[in-house]
């Protein structure tokens, strides 16, 4: 069976068709600017060129059709009809209390989803649109929803409720939910298989470090904690998000200094973190690369970003009683090594030390800690779409 996969942002779409049998990928796409001027979709297909569509699309109906159309197209794409695809599986953002699994989506499934809209802005509706236009297209193929929050529905009470008083939790369902659920279920269970242990006999910390960032506590398979929260703006230090802060300057800023409840949360959300300290960049590249030529802040912002992780690191590992595995994931986790030494530095004492020969080469699934460390330190590059892919298609079998 092939399947879909699509992950719908506000003005994009990323879409992948994963071949089951092998589990490989067959193409990867990017839709950008849906319903804004200099709509763009650009597919790939290995050892060929891109294949990109210049066109007008006025939302994400269009953009799908698009999709479908460059998948079956007589040169430049891969299958012969849309028959093909066996299934389609969709990113969703929050699913709430409701969902500790991926589901089939039905008409219920949605209305849980769009109940979702107050708690995920910005993510659910570009999920429902895209999960509405492509019922629309396909309607005879089966759709599956794999949330975000699901695989950190296993966190215990006082690991997810805020102390606030309990009625905001009851009421309106304040809580820490956590996020890259997907990305930390897959890159755990990789690194189990990759030791060749069960997952069920293993502490785990899996550090997803990307634009946005989380780390999880992942205890016989089961996340414990996160360190995203209510929304993904909880936590570590990220590209553009400042990370969790002390409540209170939310309110001397609004107080004190005149600014907006729409200032704060776009300072909160989009000029804090990275950027707002080095002042240079959200992209961690930019940043090493200015720090590295002597720029203070940028170095700042590097500093903080390590510390940040290494405290999560800590902590985690202390809720757990110890911790037999930390991997490193994502944009960040995955190809920087100084990221990786710095967050580990002064973390020795927990058994390990790292292999720097190792820890230089990126992008790969290795073990970066020496032979012989107590406490195994691995890089997996993640794969969301992959682990999409697998449930969907566990579900629609
Ligand atoms: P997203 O959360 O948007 O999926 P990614 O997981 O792609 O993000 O991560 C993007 C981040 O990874 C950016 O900050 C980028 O600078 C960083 N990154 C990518 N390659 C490297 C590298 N070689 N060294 C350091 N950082 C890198």
């Amino acid at each position: 069976m092939k399947t879909l996969i699509i992950n719908c942002g506000s003005s994009s779409l990323k879409y992948q068709l994963i071949d089951m049998a092998t589990e490989k990928s067959m193409v990867q796409g990017l839709v950008e600017r849906i319903g804004i001027e200099g709509s763009i979709l650009t597919q790939k297909i290995e050892d060929r060129d891109k294949y990109i569509i210049n066109t007008p699309m006025k939302d994400h109906k269009d953009a799908i059709k698009l999709v479908l159309e460059a998948l079956v197209d007589k040169e430049n794409g891969i299958i012969k009809s849309m028959d093909e695809i066996g299934a389609v599986g969709h990113r969703v953002v929050h699913g709430g209390e409701k969902y500790s699994e991926s589901v089939i989506i039905t008409d219920e499934v949605i209305q849980s989803i769009k109940d979702c809209i107050i708690l995920a802005p910005l993510h659910n509706p570009p999920n429902i649109t895209g999960i509405e236009a492509c019922q629309e297209l396909m309607p005879n193929t089966p759709m599956v929803a794999v949330f975000d929050t699901a695989f950190h529905q296993t966190m215990p009470k006082e690991a997810y409720i805020c102390p606030l008083p309990y009625e905001l939790y009851e009421k309106y369902g304040i809580r820490k939910y956590g996020f890259h659920g997907t990305s930390h279920k897959y890159v755990a269970n990789k690194v189990a298989k990759v030791m060749g242990k069960n997952i069920e006999d293993l502490k785990i910390i899996t550090c997803h470090l990307g634009n946005g960032c989380s780390i999880a506590a992942i205890k016989g398979g089961r996340s414990i904690d996160t360190s995203m929260g209510f929304t993904p703006v909880a936590g570590l230090m990220m590209g553009t998000r400042s990370g969790s802060i002390d409540p209170s300057v939310i309110t001397f800023l609004i107080e004190e200094h005149g600014y907006t409840i729409e200032e704060v949360d776009d300072l909160l959300n989009k000029k804090s973190g990275v950027l707002g300290i080095s002042g240079v960049s959200s992209d961690f590249r930019d940043v090493i690369a200015e720090a590295d030529k002597g720029n203070i802040r940028a170095q700042l912002a590097l500093d903080i970003f390590h510390y940040k992780v290494r405290a999560q690191i800590a902590a985690y590992a202390g809720i757990m009683g110890g911790v037999d595995t930390i991997v490193f994931t994502a944009g960040i986790g995955e190809n920087s090594s100084l990221t990786r030494r710095e967050s580990l530095r002064g973390l020795e004492f927990f058994g390990f030390t790292i292999n720097e020969e190792k820890n230089s080469i990126r992008g790969k699934i290795q073990e970066i800690s020496n032979e012989g460390s107590k406490v195994k330190i691995y890089q997996i590059p993640t794969n969301e779409e992959l682990m999409i892919a697998r449930d969907t298609a566990k579900l629609v079998k």
